[in-house]
């Protein structure tokens, strides 16, 4: 069965999406640890980060860094910190998670609540900063 992430870049299963280009998409966190929390996902569909093909991984880190650079540019926060674990969805992705103080808890699975209404709006407001 396709994994969850396959379902959101088939379009069968909505996101906050950020940015999209042949190899990789950009979406929100449906359950993020700080105002966003983005996922950086190749679209083909591989469990461990590491096992992509080399060439694959290289442009994996580098759209991510776009994506970084964007929430950056729109949410102005101390930095984006970067945080791969893949317990849950077992397909590759990065988080992209902005830090607004150094103190910030940054464990996965300790959601803060933004309505969806923010969740759209701050997709929206990264997006308009994507260059790819
Ligand atoms: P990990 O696999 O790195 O432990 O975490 C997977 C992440 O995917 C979690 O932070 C979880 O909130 C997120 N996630 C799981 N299902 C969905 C979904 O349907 N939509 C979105 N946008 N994020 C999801």
């Amino acid at each position: 069965m396709a994994t969850i992430f396959t379902q959101i870049i088939n379009g069968k299963i909505p996101c906050y999406k950020i940015a999209e280009n042949s190899t990789h998409i950009a979406f929100l966190d449906i359950n993020p640890i700080a105002k966003g929390h983005t996922l950086v996902v190749p679209k083909k569909e591989i469990d461990y980060l590491f096992d992509l093909p080399e060439p694959l991984l290289s442009d994996t880190i580098i759209f991510a860094k776009k994506i970084t650079e964007a929430i950056d540019r729109a949410l102005h926060p101390i930095r984006t910190g970067v945080i791969v674990e893949g317990l849950e969805v077992p397909h590759a992705h990065i988080h992209l998670v902005p830090i607004y103080k150094e103190s910030q808890n940054l464990a996965l699975g300790n959601p803060i609540d933004v309505s969806e209404d923010e969740m759209t709006k701050i997709g929206k407001q990264i997006a308009a900063e994507v260059s790819l």
